[in-house]
């Protein structure tokens, strides 16, 4: 059985991350776990960009965790509420090392507060699943996919989140179920 282990980084709903535990147990047919030992995320900081380095986030969970040792069964996944950014980009919604363990997600830009729209609780948790749920899938092994539903087809605007599932389309499906 495959292991997700959730850090939350800075202040994260508590709520929020337990419901996307129980999302992802059942999308990955995993063991997910939230662990209490959340870093800190000041060492993130960029005082400049006034965001956080997400590739800085997935070395340092690569050196302290270790990633997954030989084969894709276990990951790491840290949930921040923090903006995130890489420097060729405004910003990412997540990161992960291509099967290699480790990822980040933020629902920072999934919130509709952000876009001058009510807060939709079910709406962000349902973004951040999807979003999860992608990076999740880079460090299991999967690439983009071109299929417009699959949850690893690529997203640049929050838009584009609403408009795929939370699913694998079967040709990412049958490519996890490999890799292990
Ligand atoms: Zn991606
Ligand atoms: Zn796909």
């Amino acid at each position: 059985m495959r292991a997700i282990h959730l850090l939350p980084v800075g202040d994260v709903k508590h709520e929020l991350i337990v419901d996307l535990k129980n999302r992802l147990q059942i999308t990955f047919h995993a063991d997910a776990l939230i662990l209490n030992s959340g870093f800190d995320a000041r060492q993130f900081y960029d005082e400049q960009r006034g965001q956080y380095n997400s590739t800085s986030i997935i070395r340092y969970l690569k050196e302290t965790t270790g990633g997954h040792v030989g084969k894709r069964s276990k990951a790491y996944l840290a949930i921040t509420s923090h903006d995130l950014f890489i420097p060729i980009l405004t910003y990412v919604f997540g990161e992960a090392e291509l099967a290699g363990g480790v990822a980040v997600a933020s629902y920072y830009r999934l919130q509709n507060e952000l876009y001058g729209l009510q807060p939709d609780k079910q709406l962000l948790i349902d973004r951040l699943t999807k979003e999860a749920i992608h990076e999740l899938g880079h460090a299991f092994g999967l690439v983009h996919c071109q299929t417009q539903e699959c949850v690893m087809h690529t997203s640049t605007y929050v838009e584009d989140i609403d408009l795929k599932t939370d699913a694998f389309c079967r040709v990412c499906s049958t490519l996890l179920k490999n890799y292990r």
